[in-house]
């Protein structure tokens, strides 16, 4: 009888007992909401801001409701407006198509390369067709982000980071999100921390960052913001900016603020997990392993592998022996949506083009959660059985 494993996908850790004490403390007290402070006291909300901003090394940093909240306040606070084109991943999650959809612009997708990072030849090619780029580091993957940053600089291309995956993650030692003029990252139970919903938002620039707290539903409070421009950032903009509320709580961020402290940790216990199954995947043949540049400091909390010109039949039969094995697999090229997987053309509010080279690399996407829940023998064991049933599939095609 050949192994099964019996472990879950989508369970994380628990709560670190620091978060759930600091949790129990701000209930306590009563006071949740950020601005709902005592005499002297600075909100669980602002000490959290400050800490991620010194972390990344931004100048601001704003906590909102999610990461979603946070894209769509970014292209907001850049001047995206109704009607505008805004260009992004074509390998990404639905809530990045769909932030852009919130402000009312309309997405103008870029193709995806073999390493699963956006096609920087396309996004050359189509640079004049808007004035914003709302990059998705797509599960983690980090494009050549100096090479990326000229042909949006020479364009004028105003970039805003998707950094869901990328928290903690780098490009030659910068951090993840401060490359572009907004990063963008979200809180959610499946991504790095986990505050159950919740996003940050991080950037240098002043008026930005202004508008940004303004339109988070800071009322006239924005004093209050430890990581907020001075005063007179909002000096004008506090008259035409609408307030669109996503703020974050105190009882969320009181839970963050120990994750935080412990997050480099964390993405080494990940990274150890990706190497061992990346290890165990490698040379099988017909499976392609995604070679990660020298330059990028990985966050490993899923990882994925290419089955290229398989076609459909295969695939699916390589997913289903697997998940008999109780090893789950997400497929990018399925025509129909499936539980967090969908694709540019399941989007049918955008009208958007073919594109072959895209489909080629989606139709080959399999993709896999590592949550921390896992041994490093469970991680063995998972990449034992795929290696196994991708063998088995690829020797009766052969
Ligand atoms: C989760 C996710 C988001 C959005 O984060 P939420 O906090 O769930 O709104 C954005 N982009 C990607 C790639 C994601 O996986």
């Amino acid at each position: 009888m050949s192994d099964v494993f019996k472990g879950s996908f989508t369970q994380q850790e628990p709560i670190p007992e620091a978060a759930i004490a600091a949790a129990v403390e701000v209930m306590r007290s009563g006071r949740l909401h950020r601005y709902n402070t005592a005499e002297g006291e600075m909100a669980q909300t602002a000490l959290l801001e400050q800490e991620f901003a010194a972390m990344v090394g931004s100048k601001y940093c704003l906590a909102v409701a999610s990461g979603g909240y946070a894209m769509a306040t970014a292209l907001r606070a850049v001047g995206v407006k109704p009607g505008d084109k805004v260009l992004t991943n074509t390998f990404t999650l639905a809530p990045v198509p769909g932030a852009i959809a919130a402000v009312g612009a309309v997405p103008v997708f870029v193709g995806v390369t073999e390493n699963l990072v956006i096609d920087l030849d396309d996004l050359r090619a189509k640079a004049d067709q808007a004035d914003v780029l709302l990059l998705s580091h797509m599960r983690g993957h980090l494009a050549d982000m100096e090479a990326l940053m000229a042909i949006c600089d020479a364009a004028g291309v105003t970039v805003i980071e998707d950094c869901a995956h990328t928290m903690g993650a780098a490009w030659k030692g910068v951090p993840s999100g401060t490359q572009g003029k907004v990063g963008c990252y979200s809180c959610q139970t499946y991504k790095h921390v986990n505050s159950g919903e919740g996003g940050l938002f991080v950037t240098d620039d002043a008026e930005v960052a202004a508008r940004a707290i303004i339109l988070s539903g800071s009322y006239m409070l924005y004093a209050r913001h430890a990581a907020g421009p001075p005063p007179e950032a909002f000096a004008k903009i506090r008259y035409e900016t609408p307030n669109i509320s996503g703020r974050m709580d105190n009882l969320r961020a009181a839970i963050l603020r120990p994750q935080l402290q412990d997050l480099q940790t964390q993405c080494e216990r990940w990274n150890a997990r990706y190497y061992e199954i990346e290890k165990g995947l490698r040379d099988t043949p017909g499976l392609r392993v995604i070679e990660r540049p020298e330059e990028e400091t990985i966050v490993g909390s899923s990882i994925q592998f290419l089955l290229l010109d398989w076609g459909e039949t295969k695939v699916a039969e390589v997913l289903a022996r697997c998940a008999a094995r109780g090893v789950e697999l997400k497929w990018f090229g399925g025509a129909e949506p499936v539980g967090f997987t969908s694709r540019y053309d399941s989007w049918r509010y955008v009208d958007a083009p073919r594109m072959p080279a895209s489909d080629r690399v989606l139709g080959g996407i399999i993709d896999m959660r590592v949550p921390l829940t896992f041994s490093l023998e469970d991680c063995a064991l998972i990449a034992r059985i795929i290696r196994a049933e991708v063998s088995a599939v690829y020797q009766a095609a052969a």
